[in-house]
């Protein structure tokens, strides 16, 4: 199935990255933070499944071998190529809406975070989640 990003028409089976790259927040411009900036960074300089309890999490950094049976994957944990969620290459601008993006205003994940932003959004968002 083939999901179209408004904002670039890239298809997200292979768009490299997005073109909308400020944002009002409260009323003032902010860049957006790319897949790979630096706070990024720091998520992916967490050991995996960093959220879980930590007897619970495999715990690999990047270059080490997972866990068995970890569910994020096997072998060598890598820092992925694409951005999980909305597929944008390392270092490009994410398609708005995706839960990977990090606010550029309070830090936090994007797609849930309270600053109020004025994204031209279609009703119920255009990402069908679980497809991806
Ligand atoms: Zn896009
Ligand atoms: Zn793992
Ligand atoms: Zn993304
Ligand atoms: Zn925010």
């Amino acid at each position: 199935m083939d999901v179209i990003c408004e904002f670039c028409g890239g298809n997200l089976a292979d768009a490299t990255g997005c073109v909308l790259s400020e944002v009002e927040l409260n009323d003032e411009t902010y860049v957006r933070l790319t897949f790979g900036s630096h706070l990024d960074e720091e998520f992916w300089a967490k050991p995996c499944c960093w959220w879980w309890d930590p007897a619970d999490r495999c715990g690999a950094l990047i270059g080490e071998p997972h866990r068995r049976n970890c569910s994020k994957g096997s072998g060598i944990r890598r820092r992925p190529e694409r951005c999980y969620d909305c597929r944008v290459a390392w270092g490009n601008l994410h398609h708005p809406d995706c839960g990977v993006e990090v606010c550029p205003r309070c830090s936090r994940q994007f797609a849930s975070c309270s600053c109020e932003g004025d994204w031209p959004l279609p009703e119920g968002g255009w990402m069908p989640r679980g497809v991806l």
